[in-house]
Formats: C-alpha cells, sequence, structure tokens
C-alpha cells in the first residue's frame, strides 16, 4: 500500500476509526458542506423525521465515511454500512433495506458501483419507502411491495458525475468534499496527536500537512509513520527533523509525491522527451497497471500542474521539469 495514496487499507480502519471525529463540531474543515448540511439536520430534528438523504462525492480519504457516521450521531440513531459492489444482486440490497429500523442511516459507499438491477429497488425504497419482493419463478412470480419503515441513506462517491441521473434526482442535499488546507490539515494533525497521546511540534505539524496532499486520511497516516520513527530511532520527540527524517526513510517527498509519482515524472521527461505519451506506455515504463497510474498517480499530478493531460497523451509541465531538476529539450511540450 502507498503512504501517500487515499485509499485505505483494511489493516489501516482500526486505526482510522480511533481519530475519527465523532460529531460535526470536531469535523475540521469543509466549512460549507458542514454549514449546510448542519442546517439539514438540525430541521430534521426539529421536525422529528428523518432527513432527506445525502450524497457525498469527492476524493478518498476526505471524510466521507466519517461525515456519514457524524450524520447518524447528530440524528441520535444508528448506521448501517454497505457498499456498491457489496451489492452484486437486487436481493442483496432488498434483505439491508428490509431489516432497516425507523430513522436510521443507510450508509452506502462507493455507490456509483451498484449493480444495475439494484439500482432499480434503491430509487423505488429511497423513494417511496417500499420494497418489491418478487416470490415464486417464472410464471407463477409475485411482487409483493413491502413498506420500510422511513431512513435515510447516505451515499459515498469517488466519482459524481457517474452516477444515473435518477438516481442523483433521489437526494436531497448533495455535498462535495474538497481537498483541506495545510492549516486545516494542521488542524487534523493536532487533533490526532492529542487523541494518540503524542507531543506533536507545531513545525512538525506543517512538515506533515505539506506532504499530505490535501487529505487528511494521509496526514493522519503520516503522523503514525513520524511517530514510530521519534520512538524508533529518535527520542520520542515529534519536532520538524524527526518529521523530515521520518519522511525520508518512507521516501515522502517535500511535496508529498512517492516513489510511483517520480517514477512517473521522470518516465514522462526521461524516456518520452516530455511527452505526449499515452497512458498505457507510460505505465509499462514504470512497470504499473494503466489503472494504478490512472486513478492513485495522476489525478494529484495533474491537480498540482506537474502532468497535463492532452488528446494525444500525458505531457510534462515546465513544473514537472522544474520539480525534477532537469532542463526541458528544445522540442519539448510544455
Ligand atoms: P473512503 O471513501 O476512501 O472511505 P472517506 O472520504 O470516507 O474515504 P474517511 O474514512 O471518512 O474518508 O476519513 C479518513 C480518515 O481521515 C479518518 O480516520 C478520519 O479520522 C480522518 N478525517 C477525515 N476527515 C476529517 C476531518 N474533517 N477532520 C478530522 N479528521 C478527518
Amino acid at each position: 500500500e502507498r503512504l501517500v495514496s487515499g485509499g485505505a487499507e483494511d489493516v489501516e480502519r482500526a486505526a482510522e476509526a480511533a481519530l475519527r471525529p465523532k460529531r460535526l463540531d470536531e469535523f475540521v474543515g469543509q466549512r460549507v458542506v458542514r454549514e449546510q448540511l448542519g442546517l439539514v439536520l438540525e430541521a430534521a430534528l426539529a421536525r422529528g423525521r428523518a432527513p432527506d438523504h445525502v450524497l457525498l462525492s469527492g476524493p478518498p480519504g476526505l471524510g466521507k465515511t466519517t461525515l456519514a457516521m457524524i450524520i447518524a450521531a447528530e440524528l441520535g440513531t444508528s448506521v448501517r454500512v454497505t457498499s456498491g459492489p457489496a451489492i452484486q444482486h437486487a436481493g442483496d440490497l432488498a434483505a439491508v433495506l428490509s431489516s432497516l429500523e425507523e430513522n436510521e442511516v443507510l450508509f452506502l459507499d462507493e455507490i456509483h458501483r451498484i449493480a444495475r438491477p439494484a439500482e432499480e429497488l434503491l430509487y423505488v425504497a429511497m423513494e417511496d419507502f417500499r420494497v418489491d419482493v418478487v416470490v415464486g419463478k417464472g410464471a407463477g412470480a409475485n411482487a409483493i411491495g413491502l413498506a420500510l419503515p422511513p431512513f435515510t441513506v447516505v451515499g459515498a462517491t469517488t466519482r459524481a458525475g457517474l452516477l444515473p441521473a435518477p438516481l442523483r434526482d433521489r437526494f436531497g442535499f448533495t455535498g462535495h468534499l474538497e481537498f483541506y488546507e495545510d492549516e486545516e490539515l494542521v488542524r487534523v494533525l493536532e487533533r490526532s496527536a492529542g487523541l494518540l497521546g503524542v507531543d506533536l511540534h507545531r513545525a512538525a505539524a506543517n512538515e506533515i500537512a505539506r506532504r499530505s496532499r490535501g487529505t487528511p486520511r494521509i496526514a493522519n497516516r503520516l503522523l503514525r509513520r513520524v511517530r514510530d520513527w521519534a520512538q524508533v530511532r529518535g527520542d520520542g520527540t515529534l519536532d520538524r527533523a524527526a518529521a523530515r527524517s521520518a519522511l525520508e526513510v518512507y521516501e515522502v517527498d517535500e511535496i508529498g509525491l512517492d516513489r510511483l509519482d517520480r517514477a512517473v515524472l521522470h518516465a514522462l521527461c526521461v524516456r518520452f522527451g516530455g511527452g505526449p505519451v499515452g497512458l498505457t506506455t507510460l505505465a509499462v515504463a514504470v512497470g504499473e497497471e494503466p489503472e494504478t497510474v490512472e486513478t492513485v498517480a495522476e489525478p494529484f499530478l495533474v491537480r498540482e500542474g506537474l502532468m497535463g493531460r492532452t488528446p494525444r497523451g500525458r505531457v510534462a509541465t515546465t513544473r514537472t521539469w522544474q520539480h525534477l531538476h532537469l532542463r526541458p529539450p528544445p522540442s519539448a511540450p510544455t
């Protein structure tokens, strides 16, 4: 697992759960979403009814799962967790829906990956609080409508654009999570350090935040690695020097690039003269799957202006050459 990827591995889930903010006022940053969501929840509580369904979109590790848990906590109810890939048949979803209790929150992670037949079932459940269960087979099959208690779906997706319009329309509120500012990540880190019982110096927090790609999950992960370093190689102090040394060991550079990112940029500049080069060719050059390069390395590189995407392929930018301390050939596109 890459240290700087936004996704989480299973082994990490427990460590993450311990650092998860439990209430809306502990949730750092995302001012707009926090305020809008706060209103939705407060109004629902005042009316004594389940709020509209909520869709949260944004890259991995920015707090979608955390917000789903917070929504349930603020409403004083429990949350059921499942995900698009876990729902391959309509029956899988029918089973979850028919076991929901009144006002419960159903968290559907990666909702864009839900199977087509289950999607139809979800539309009806979200709109009419009803699930149609087919009993019997062939000519004798019968659809029986089962009434469901009111509940709230919280859907999370990294790709809101992939959701079919009818599904998107069934959400009364959509919140888009943005990457965090360094200052906000410092607050996330200080809060986490408090929970972990470690004394994190401000300069170390700045150093970690700067290399965390705007992502709290990465910030918390790097904090744990810096703590390891301080414990094993240092004197336990989490100061700037400890942070820098630890991140060097883990090959996370000044702006949060890791070995794969740098390999991609290096191949782009050195082997392909700055491009344009196709994604597959580039991936083969660094010994990775095209999908890994496209979903793991590329989004951040493009966002940081370290790589350009053109119809003819990926290209280096002025910044790419600068970051690698290389001089572009006269023919290079920038
Ligand atoms: P994925 O879609 O990959 O599951 P996610 O967007 O659901 O990612 P979370 O699991 O909610 O991300 O968050 C990852 C970690 O980052 C959690 O451990 C959580 O503690 C921390 N975190 C996320 N957002 C915040 C925040 N605003 N304030 C404090 N901690 C946060």
